[in-house]
């Protein structure tokens, strides 16, 4: 009875996501839709009048008949070339047995790639760990400049951002607004482990591209780096925040003045890119959801006990104030330095101060090493950051907005921080709409599962779709 039933769900449900991939072997489904189909279930066994089965038992049967149909793994990575050669190898039936084992070679070979760089990957994190644990190092903090002669690990990435404030037992009206925006960038010495999550409030937001990306590492290494000489780092490879022309620069001019002796820059493969700073941030979230989070304080305090791993760097108050300066890098070296050609085909890039200005490049990890000369002819390199450009804080209808639709779900004792009453002239209500919607789009994935469905699929010109929190 239950098999017909397990049937009969998989028909009305699964059979037309399974068409719509048809192309993937995995089924895969999203928890909530695991839910659903418990509820699915239920209703029509109460419909039949047969007794129900528990949500406990329903699972475990349903692993037992249909174990091809899973949850999502919410780390599964998703990579474009996996999914194109994993297309050509399933409709590669009817075709010659070479053809068939070209499509497996190919799959193979980006699979090969794959492990050799994760490998590369665990092998730094494990010196680094060796290195923390025979030195008795603890914990992050500020040290001088190639004060020891280690080799250290660290990795950064962005995460997605939250909004403030935040409530477990979200009020309904909130959905449909747009709250005060938090980014998130990580940089973890997986060494320890530690990471340093700096907290971007959106009037501290000056840009998200390679000089944010640079102001927070070169923060993090004046203030919480190990003064190792010698430094390996791995991040992803997206083009406008890590992999550019400005961060090789930055890594050039580090080993020019001094800061390192030796800089390795590392890109994970893409769709691939799972590694500390992910695991880091999933335990921050998990806290941020667990608690009612008012100010860019109590969100602190939240990532500083989400875990012993994590803590928090603000990078700005919401009244203005700077700590973490954010600086123009970019213009600073430019100057001095030249683009490398074709960066975005190569993946590892060195650094020594024996040859500064010089880059050593390689496609993967088993590539010949060439070297290209990024230094111009002036050679008179700054040996201080740039100076701090000033936080730009919000526009006059965002503020206005914050303080007319927001407000109202703050704590009473947090109102005046997370949404004051703007000191500018209240501006056009129909200007504070479009500005508000500019502000949608921005960062969200949709809920990931976690929206039941609310929100999705309205037009651009409806509510925004439910936050990611
Ligand atoms: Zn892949």
């Amino acid at each position: 009875m239950h098999y017909n039933l397990y049937q009969s769900i998989v028909s009305s449900l699964v059979y037309p996501l399974y068409m719509r991939l048809y192309h993937c072997f995995l089924i895969t489904i999203d928890f909530p839709c695991n839910l659903l189909y418990y509820k699915l279930y239920f209703i029509r066994v109460c419909i039949s009048e047969h007794r129900s089965m528990s949500e406990t038992v329903f699972r475990q049967t349903w692993k037992q008949l249909l174990p091809f149909i899973v949850t999502a793994r919410p780390m599964t990575d998703l990579c474009w070339t996996c999914q194109k050669n994993n297309v050509l190898i399933y409709r590669s039936a009817n075709l010659t047995d070479a053809n068939k084992s070209d499509r497996l070679i190919l799959q193979e070979r980006h699979l090969d790639t794959v492990k050799q760089e994760r490998s590369e990957y665990n092998k730094m994190v494990c010196s680094a760990k060796d290195v923390c644990r025979q030195l008795g190092i603890g914990d992050l903090s500020a040290n001088t400049p190639c004060s020891r002669q280690i080799e250290m690990h660290y990795s950064f990435d962005y995460a997605q951002q939250v909004h403030l404030p935040s409530d477990p037992l979200q009020p309904g009206p909130i959905y449909f607004l747009v709250p005060r925006k938090v980014g998130l960038f990580g940089v973890c010495c997986e060494g320890l482990p530690k990471q340093v999550n700096f907290l971007i409030d959106e009037a501290h937001l000056i840009s998200k591209g390679s000089n944010a990306v640079i102001s927070f590492l070169h923060y993090f290494f004046e203030n919480f780096g190990l003064g190792e000489t010698n430094v390996n780092l791995h991040c992803d490879n997206c083009p406008g925040q890590n992999k550019n022309r400005f961060v090789l620069w930055y890594c050039a001019w580090r080993v020019a003045v001094g800061l390192h002796k030796t800089i390795s820059l590392n890109f994970l493969i893409t769709g691939h890119t799972k590694f500390a700073p992910d695991g880091c941030f999933g335990l921050l979230k998990q806290a941020f959801r667990r608690h009612a989070v008012s100010s860019l304080e109590e969100f602190q305090s939240v990532v500083n006990g989400s875990a012993c791993s994590n803590s928090a760097q603000l990078v700005g108050t919401e009244d203005g104030t700077s700590f973490v300066p954010v600086g123009d890098w970019q213009s600073h070296l430019s100057p001095y330095y030249r683009p490398l050609p074709g960066i975005k085909g190569y993946q590892h890039f060195r650094f020594e101060s024996a040859q500064p200005g010089k880059v050593f490049v390689r496609e993967t990890l088993v590539s010949a090493e060439t070297t290209f000369d990024m230094a111009t002819n002036d050679r008179t390199l700054p040996t201080t950051a740039p100076a701090a450009v000033p936080a730009p804080g919000m526009s006059a209808q965002r503020q206005w907005y914050l303080y007319d639709s927001i407000r109202q779900f703050v704590s009473n004792e947090q109102k005046d921080v997370l949404c004051p009453l703007p000191s500018v002239p209240r501006v056009a209500r129909a200007a504070e709409a479009t500005t508000s919607s500019q502000g949608k789009g921005k960062g969200k994935g949709k809920g990931k599962g976690k929206g039941k469905g609310k929100g999705k699929g309205k037009s651009s010109g409806g509510p925004p779709a439910k936050r990611a929190r």
